[in-house]
């Protein structure tokens, strides 16, 4: 043997403490805070690290706030382009008016969906006299493109499917978890599941095929020695069959999942296309007022387009 041993040499290395780095369980990536009109919100997807979990190209966490008359949610009209809004509460009501003409209320516990196509605009905005927390996210799919052409649709779903697992109660938002489907069109092949954790540890089925990734809403929840809090995309990656979260209190969860989605996306603003020239088009048509994105009767302004930074 030759040698002094060095201070790291000292201890061996555990076979499981190299599985563990090797493969950590999560990727923590911090959400970037932002404010949306009067709204803070965290945005988690996307971010430099990781631009899309399976097609979910977008995810605010709104900052819990008390909407009032003098302090309300106000988001004029804007147009949007290549997917689908997911709009999910969790206090509070938002009304949403698009230009196909919907007028539709949600509140907890309810989907809207607006798959945008070629192009819809919508305006979203709290009750007038209403004095209420006012706690959600939104989030963004992408349309492949197949579809992401087509003309706009809008749904509201009431009621979805609520699954449970031990220490957990989970809504199924979009797709299908453990054999539950949400009544929400889908166009790709994806996953999003509200869960309510109680105290205790949950196991969570994950299809293996798919990546995944979650959000803290409320509360704390802990994977192995990692402890996600509300503010930070977890990525979980693929090829697992379930994981294990320990929650020390009630805590609520968004997971997120789906077939990595593998065309070229290039999103800017609120449009989702595929290159420059497409978002070139949607600003133009935007800021002419034209036919393409409609008129949303709301009371609020619309909101202009800014200029692509890439048009000199
Ligand atoms: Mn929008």
């Amino acid at each position: 043997m030759s040698g002094p041993l060095k201070p790291e040499d000292d201890v061996p290395a555990s076979p499981m403490a190299e599985a563990e780095a090797a493969h950590p369980n999560l990727e923590l990536i911090e959400g970037r805070r932002t404010q949306v009109g009067a709204m803070e919100v965290n945005r988690v997807l996307p971010r430099r690290a990781r631009r899309t979990v399976g097609p979910w190209c977008f995810f605010d966490h709104m900052t819990p706030f008390t909407v009032s008359p003098e302090n309300a949610l106000e988001v004029g009209p804007h147009p949007h382009m290549g997917l689908q809004t997911v709009t999910w509460l969790i206090s509070g009501e938002v009304v949403h008016r698009d230009s196909l003409g919907v007028e539709q209320s949600i509140k907890p516990g309810q989907l809207n969906l607006m798959t945008a196509g070629h192009g819809v605009a919508h305006a979203e905005q709290s009750p007038v006299k209403t004095v209420e927390k006012m706690h959600g996210v939104q989030m963004w799919v992408a349309q492949p493109d197949v579809t992401r052409n087509g003309v706009p649709r809008f749904e509201h779903h009431a009621e979805l499917p609520l699954v449970s697992l031990a220490n957990v109660d989970a809504t199924v938002i979009v797709g299908e978890f453990e054999g539950e489907a949400s009544p929400a069109t889908s166009e790709t092949d994806h996953v999003g599941v509200e869960l309510n954790m109680r105290a205790g540890t949950s196991t969570v089925p994950l299809r293996r095929a798919f990546e995944h990734a979650f959000v803290v809403l409320e509360g704390t929840v802990r994977v192995g020695d990692q402890i996600v809090t509300p503010g930070n995309l977890a990525y979980v990656g693929s090829e697992r069959d379930e994981i294990g979260m320990v929650a020390a209190e009630d805590a609520r969860v968004l997971l997120i999942g789906g077939e990595p989605f593998t065309e070229p996306l290039l999103m800017w603003w609120n449009f989702v296309a595929r290159s420059r020239e497409e978002i070139n088009a949607a600003h133009q048509d935007w800021e002419s007022n034209g036919r393409r994105f409609g008129k949303v009767d709301s009371p609020l302004a619309r909101i202009p387009s800014p200029r692509p930074q890439w048009l000199t």
